[in-house]
């Protein structure tokens, strides 16, 4: 098979590969990447140091045209990507295609962007002075993704980044480099000059750390879990660099007794097991009050028996297999936990088997749990949902904040009063009503507060906080 290559000063280099198995079919080798060292770290650090001066001030022409390329190369190539991106992670191919799309128009906006470049002009409040406010690129960005969106999340990371005149060393998940690859090579081949974006495959505890160590990173943005993302942070603030962080969910769905039961059913599946609850935004924890509760929870699981589980790939699949074993096993455990804590197991639960082997597993749902549980309070990461049965909106608003994380939260309701408060004194980043916890856009501001997230938002014009840097200049006339 053809090895991949990492991408570091304008050249394919690298000799060691690791296989990329398919989770519906781990015979299956999706395709062979290089693993970088430490040492190609540094090497494509120092490269992406050496590009800056002059892509920091390169044209807003040829930014503009080399984003736009590639957004036109992912969307002609969407069908390829997608069924890349399936075989990868898992997700099953209208989600992948789906995700493939998002990443062109990602592109697209952020081509955009760089014809939208502005400042301000001041007076002074003393006499004979001028003051103009500038954003400037912030030098060498390094960017660290997982594995559940491979071409979304570095999409959103690396458009915005080169948009605003930033170099760039990216380390995706070792689980999902097949993507990533291809983004590299579609802007290397748009007329990306070289160094700008390199692109560094391997181990987190060894390409993440050595670019954690560098200080010649001017800033890192990181999604992943919250214990990596404490590691970044700690050595962010030691090297005095730039840093924004996207990190796990405990989302919370609210589903009050005047909800339309179709809307809340539909948003609870969607959500808690579509991309085999595999998303920071999914909704894990369904907080119910008493008079809907059992009429919900039987429509929920009448609608889980439709659901099918199989290979991402085939027509038909709702949910596709879990990425990895090691996710697996995370799953299955924690449905062992359930159990032991007393909250009942109301459907599926166990894995499954299908024509080929994968990492399949039934869509899981717990009733009777409570917030206090485990699996009320700790990140899963897979299909496996938790109901909190409530007795009022009060109730369920106070048990939807209690919880470390704060990245997206629903509310099922007719009643406009209680999705107004809920807007206001939810403590989520991003609040839904009627909607899916998971599902956003791309031209407006994502993240959470608390362990979910810290530093500006990502996404739409407000990437530009972190991207740049603010400068305030003063001339005397
Ligand atoms: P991890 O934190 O395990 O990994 C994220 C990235 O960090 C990977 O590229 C990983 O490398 C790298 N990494 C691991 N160790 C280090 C280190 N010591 N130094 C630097 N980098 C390191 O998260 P997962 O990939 O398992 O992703 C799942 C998590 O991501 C979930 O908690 C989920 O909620 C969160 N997430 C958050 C989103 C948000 O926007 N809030 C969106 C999507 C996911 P490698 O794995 O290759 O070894």
């Amino acid at each position: 098979m053809t090895l991949h290559q990492n991408l570091i000063a304008g050249e394919w280099v690298g000799a060691d590969g690791v296989e990329n198995i398919n989770p519906s079919n781990t015979n299956e080798v999706v395709g062979v990447y290089a693993r970088a060292s430490a040492d190609d770290a540094k090497n494509a650090i120092a490269a992406a140091k050496a590009a800056f001066p002059a892509w920091s001030r390169s044209g807003i022409l040829e930014r503009h045209a080399i984003l736009k390329k590639t957004s036109d190369e992912i969307l002609a190539r969407k069908e390829e990507l997608g069924n890349l991106l399936a075989r990868e992670e898992g997700k099953t191919l209208p989600e992948a295609i789906g995700e493939t799309i998002r990443a062109a128009q990602i592109f697209d906006f952020f081509a955009g962007e760089v014809l939208r470049l502005s400042g301000e002009v001041l007076p002074s409040v003393r006499p004979n002075i001028g003051v103009e406010i500038t954003r400037e690129p912030i030098g060498v960005v390094g960017i660290i993704t997982p594995w559940n969106f491979p071409i979304a999340i570095p999409a959103w990371k690396i458009a915005p980044a080169l948009a605003y005149g930033n170099t760039i060393v990216f380390k995706p998940a070792e689980l999902v480099p097949a993507c990533s690859w291809a983004i590299a090579d579609i802007l290397h081949r748009a007329g990306l000059p070289k160094g700008v974006l390199n692109l560094v495959m391997g181990k987190g505890s060894v390409v993440g750390q050595a670019m954690l160590d560098s200080p010649d990173l001017a800033a890192i943005t990181f999604t992943g879990s919250t214990g990596t993302g404490k590691r970044v942070a700690a050595a962010s603030i030691e090297h005095n660099r730039k840093f924004q962080l996207e990190m796990g969910g405990k989302n919370p769905m609210v589903v009050l007794d005047d909800a339309d039961l179709t809307v809340a059913v539909e948003a609870a599946a969607n959500s808690g097991f579509f991309s085999t609850g595999q998303r920071c935004t999914a909704s894990s924890r369904l907080i119910v009050t008493e008079g809907i509760h059992d009429k919900f929870v039987a429509a929920l699981t009448e609608k889980l028996k439709t659901l099918v589980v199989d290979d991402a790939l085939k027509a038909g699949t709702h949910i596709g297999p879990v990425v990895d074993a090691g996710q697996l096993k995370q799953d299955t455990d924690y449905i062992a936990i359930g159990q032991s804590e007393g909250a009942k197991l109301a459907f599926g639960g166990e894995t499954i088997s299908r024509d080929n082997p994968g990492f399949f597993l039934q869509p899981t749902l717990f009733t009777e749990a409570t917030n206090q549980m485990r699996i009320s309070r700790e990140e899963i990461f897979g299909p496996v949902v938790s109901v909190i049965r409530v007795k009022n909106y009060d109730e369920a608003l106070s048990v939807a904040n209690d919880t470390p994380f704060g990245l997206s939260a629903g509310i099922a309701t007719t009643s406009l009063k209680h999705a107004t408060h809920f807007k206001r004194n939810s403590e989520a980043g991003m609040v839904m009503v009627n909607l899916p916890t998971a599902g956003v856009d791309f031209h407006v501001p994502f993240g959470g507060r608390k362990a979910s997230s810290f530093g500006p938002r990502e996404q739409g014009k407000y990437a530009s906080e972190f991207f740049t840097v603010v400068k305030t200049a003063y001339t005397l006339a």
